[in-house]
């Protein structure tokens, strides 16, 4: 009897260590979403920010611009699975799906018991100054007419924190940490997720009419020195820059994202092929972001 007993607090005990030690060393996987800017264009339509990374057991949701949640189903990571969000800025191309995400996170956990509610993964949003402000608005006053707006944000599981106060976020076997960018006039977070599979780094949006030099960022090129995956904008900062924040980081891997199909007079020094070819030099290897594209850390 008491071998038994031993018998079976063994495998207890094998299987809380399979449990505990499998997620975090399990693939860290990099979805993107939506890879285009603030236009979409019917011609090649790019979805505006947002990746999925898929980490320690975790689903992070990295910005949430309009098209996201679209792309999020077609790639079988709907907004029902997600525990954490991630708001670089509040820019609409980085926030128009928000709505959409947690109205969808709200009802679209796993299937609910008869008579029971659904039951979402808990979910924590890490925003720039003004997010919380911008969600209270959205759910207490633009969907106060759906009273399930209201509803979401009373549900105990969905926390909200602010990016300046958050610090290191601890997952299991990972950690989460910010840094404040200079991109135009907003308050704009890059992120670092420090892995077993190695560190992912994305910058947000990063330059702006009067920070379009690499030096404007020079705390941030430091702060990711050594990335194994640098995701970076390649909108707002001219391509010599771009080589320059490589040159700086020197990432195993180069992801160009926040991409356009059309030059646009504001953009003027947005030239793809240049910056791939300056990076190049630099980084390991470069790769250039599209819709649906997974990478693995
Ligand atoms: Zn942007």
């Amino acid at each position: 009897m008491k071998s038994r007993l031993l018998i079976h607090l063994a495998l207890i005990a094998c299987c809380a260590l399979a449990f505990a030690w499998l997620p975090p060393n399990a693939d860290v996987s990099v979805l993107f979403v939506g890879t285009g800017h603030p236009d979409i264009y019917p011609d090649k339509p790019r979805m505006q920010s947002g990746i999925v990374v898929d980490v320690g057991g975790d689903r992070w949701l990295l910005d949430a611009g309009a098209g996201v949640v679209a792309r999020m189903f077609d790639h079988k990571r709907p907004p029902g699975t997600i525990n954490h969000i991630f708001l670089s800025h509040l820019h609409y191309d980085h926030c128009l799906d928000l709505d959409a995400v947690l109205l969808l996170w709200r009802t679209g956990g796993p299937a609910p018991k008869p008579g029971q509610p659904p039951a979402p993964r808990p979910l924590t949003l890490f925003g720039p100054d003004g997010a919380e402000k911008m969600i209270v608005d959205l759910f207490e006053t633009a969907y106060g007419v759906d009273g399930r707006g209201r509803a979401l944000l009373k549900i105990p599981s969905f926390k909200r924190s602010k990016i300046r106060d958050a610090g290191v976020y601890e997952g299991k076997g990972y950690k989460v940490s910010f840094r404040e960018v200079k991109h135009a006039w907003m308050d704009c977070w890059a992120i670092k997720m420090e892995t077993r599979k190695g560190v992912l780094v994305f910058s947000g949006d990063l330059g702006g009419p009067n920070n379009l030099k690499a030096e404007d960022n020079a705390d941030f090129s430091e702060w990711a020195k050594g990335a194994d995956m640098l995701i970076i904008d390649t909108l707002h900062i001219p391509p010599e820059e771009l080589a320059k924040i490589a040159a700086k980081v020197k990432p195993k891997t180069m992801v160009f994202s926040h991409l356009t199909e059309r030059q646009l007079p504001v953009f003027k020094h947005y030239d793809l092929s240049k910056t791939t070819a300056l990076c190049s030099k630099e980084a390991g290897k470069v790769v250039v972001a599209e819709d649906g594209m997974e990478l693995k850390l």
